[in-house]
């Protein structure tokens, strides 16, 4: 099954139209007028739906990442690195297992641009600014969930992965028999005929021979259980998506639109640059800008993120959203101490 074939894979999950009020042939600046009214419609519907029976947070590893895309051009740091940390969620409710950016970091780093990069960096500088805290199989084993029972997998965008160990190929078996990757078909069609501005981040040769049983192609916002949506946040990739979550402690949205939560609110950060960068260039959102295939898009993404999320239990200065890859204080990484972690999502309904 070629890529191209996966795109007519069926769909799952219940279609929500709230943000069919944004016109998204209008100009940018039009559509980010019209984003708040429209997630107000979707936060007085997305609460009726219930929540997850439980929501777990597992962190896969720590590495270093290039500061001119975690933090644009706001940061001030002379360090060419920042340290962000890749987490898993695993989200349960009757009958379905969700995990969500299951990672494959050994067969991730065959992406050209980490080959190219792991190439240039002596080994124990790796071992030594690099931390494994835990593989995907390793962290469902200690949550007691067996690979049988997992339904779903979901990425916000498949930069770096390759999902091969766990969707299985024709030739391959997967860990995961019965689930499905949820993916918006736009970002398979992306994947199909890749522009030069995202070739470094994708392994395309990887989605040549999956099995078209374990692919769940979805367009925009879908409604996937209780409490538990997909929503599709364009911009750092073409078909990016986030997962929104209804929990006890509100609504949180988790992406990689940025990686650090003072991004979306670069007036509370204490990191060197970021608050006047923002206040110099007029901008709310500092993004996350290793492609920079549709910026505007990705702002107009994030302010339906910031939109729809509740605040902070801990700090009302910060809204309730999960970078999948965030921001984490390193010694070896001055001037890129977070002002805020946002860490985890732990939730269970009683
Ligand atoms: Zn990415």
């Amino acid at each position: 099954m070629t890529v191209t074939e996966l795109r007519d894979a069926p769909g799952v999950g219940t279609r929500i139209d709230a943000f069919d009020a944004v016109d998204r042939a209008a100009p940018y600046g039009v559509q980010l007028r019209q984003i708040p009214a429209a997630a107000a419609a979707f936060r007085a519907d997305f609460l009726t739906t219930g929540k997850p029976a439980e929501v777990v947070t597992k962190d896969l590893v720590t590495l270093p990442y290039p500061t001119r895309f975690g933090l644009w051009r706001a940061a001030l740091t002379p360090s060419p690195y920042l340290s962000i940390t890749n987490r898993m969620l695993v989200i349960r409710w009757p009958g379905n297992v969700l995990v969500f950016e299951p990672s494959d970091h050994e067969r991730g780093e065959y992406t050209p641009y980490f080959a190219r990069l792991n190439a240039q960096t002596p080994g124990f500088v790796q071992d030594r600014i690099v931390t494994r805290h835990g593989t995907v199989l390793e962290n469902l084993a200690a949550l007691g969930i067996a690979p049988e029972e997992v339904t779903y997998l979901a990425f916000d965008h498949l930069h770096t992965q390759d999902v091969r160990r766990w969707i299985g190929t024709s030739t391959e078996p997967g860990a995961f028999p019965n689930a499905k990757l949820v993916v918006q078909r736009d970002e398979l069609d992306a994947i199909a005929d890749l522009h030069p501005l995202q070739l470094p981040w994708y392994q395309p040769e990887t989605y040549a021979d999956l099995r078209l049983e374990a692919v769940a192609a979805i367009d925009g916002d879908v409604l996937l259980g209780p409490g538990v949506a997909l929503l599709a946040t364009p911009g750092h990739t073409f078909g990016n998506q986030s997962l929104v979550l209804s929990t006890n402690d509100g609504v949180w949205a988790v992406s990689e639109n940025v990686i650090a939560v003072e991004a979306m609110v670069p007036e509370h950060s204490k990191i060197p640059g970021v608050a006047k960068s923002a206040r110099t260039w007029g901008r709310e959102f500092i993004l996350n800008t290793n492609t920079p295939e549709g910026l505007a898009d990705q702002y107009n993404s994030l302010l339906k993120e910031k939109s729809i999320v509740d605040q902070s239990q801990r700090n009302a200065d910060f809204p309730q959203f999960l970078p999948s890859s965030e921001l984490t204080p390193s010694p070896y990484f001055p001037g890129t101490k977070p002002t805020f972690v946002s860490g985890s999502i732990t939730h269970r309904s009683v």
